[in-house]
């Protein structure tokens, strides 16, 4: 490539139900989280370093911050656990890794790259991924540093409400809401997607969803970069991530239809729910959801961090440039 990209960085904390009356001090802590994964992600981009730099940092920084079902604030299981899930891939190379049921990993993002840079493999699950965690120096916490209270209530509530009933999708969407995901574009043109996730609440039986999953909830190629967040099975059964991509790649479908027709017509029209965030090589942008709201955020040719949550708040998806173009920029024409 002759001359610089431009760099972009996309994240997610979950698309679900979000209330206008949130209360106003978390509303306020989850846009400083969400600002603080963008400008340390995007540092690593400015600072010429590859996407996959830019999509483990900004997610280690959501893990961090217990306000998101991923790392410290994870969901409960049906037994009172934490099992975390978590992939990332690199569109250049289309390497990948991931991990699985872990209860032991501060950052399983980290460990997902770890597994896809030191490993023969792309997946590693449960005591064996602890066991490889522990290999490679990756920080090991005790099981209780993921709990939070608020956490705890929403599996009593569930186990309360869930006796007897049918999975319907609002009261899924309220079990999985706050995953974390993100996509980057870096300098030399080459894209990034990473998604973690502490799953579903009260899920069962070692139950994983499509964040883990390549080409399910996280996918990235030489065009196109995705991180799905919603009800996972659904994700999993339209291959959502991979699909958004091979729209582009192989149809040549514009970035924001191939995003919105499997993530707003696809998985509705099964019964789920949920967004993604994509980008493409150009810059992109595409943030469908059919949920409430959806906790997200981008910074590109401005350098400046947007965050968003509701519907009516502008986003480079909702708002597409007015003049067609071969290669628009839609942050850039803000
Ligand atoms: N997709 C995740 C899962 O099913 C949850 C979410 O994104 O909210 O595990």
């Amino acid at each position: 490539m002759s001359h610089a990209t431009t760099p972009v960085l996309v994240i997610h904390g979950g698309a679900g139900v979000v209330k206008r009356d949130m209360n106003p001090t978390k509303e306020k802590a989850v846009r400083a989280a969400m600002t603080k994964a963008l400008e340390d992600g995007y540092a690593q981009l400015k600072a010429g370093k590859p996407a996959i730099d830019a999509v483990a940092t900004a997610l280690s920084v959501l893990e961090d911050d217990s306000d998101f079902n991923a790392g410290k604030g994870s969901v409960f299981t049906h037994d009172g656990k934490n099992e975390l899930d978590a992939a990332i891939m690199d569109g250049d190379t289309l390497r990948a890794g991931a991990v699985a049921g872990v209860h032991r990993v501060k950052n399983p993002i980290l460990l997902a790259r770890a597994v896809m840079e030191h490993s023969p493999h792309v997946m590693l699950v449960g005591d064996g991924a602890e066991a490889f965690a522990k290999e490679q120096g990756i920080t090991l916490v005790d099981p209780s540093y993921f709990r939070t209270e608020e956490r705890w209530q929403q599996l009593q509530k569930a186990l309360k409400e869930d006796a007897g009933k049918q999975p319907h999708a609002d009261l899924e969407t309220a079990k999985h809401f706050g995953t974390v995901g993100a996509v980057a574009l870096d300098t030399e043109g080459h894209l990034a997607a990473g998604t973690s996730t502490g799953g579903m609440t009260d899920k069962r039986w070692g139950r994983v969803g499509d964040s883990p999953i390549i080409g399910a909830g996280t996918y990235a190629n030489a065009q196109c970069a995705v991180s799905g967040t919603g009800w996972g099975e659904f994700y999993m059964r339209t291959v959502a991530a991979h699909e958004i991509c091979m729209r582009v790649s192989l149809l040549g479908e514009p970035l924001q239809r191939a995003a919105a027709e499997v993530i707003n017509q696809e998985i509705p029209s099964m019964g789920g729910n949920g967004g993604a965030i994509a980008l493409d090589t150009h810059g992109n942008i595409a943030m469908p959801y059919n949920t409430e709201g959806m906790f997200r955020g981008w910074i590109g040719a401005d350098g400046v961090p947007h965050v968003a949550i509701y519907d009516d708040e502008t986003d480079p998806s909702n708002h597409p440039p007015a003049a067609p173009s071969s290669t628009p920029s839609p942050i850039s024409s803000e």
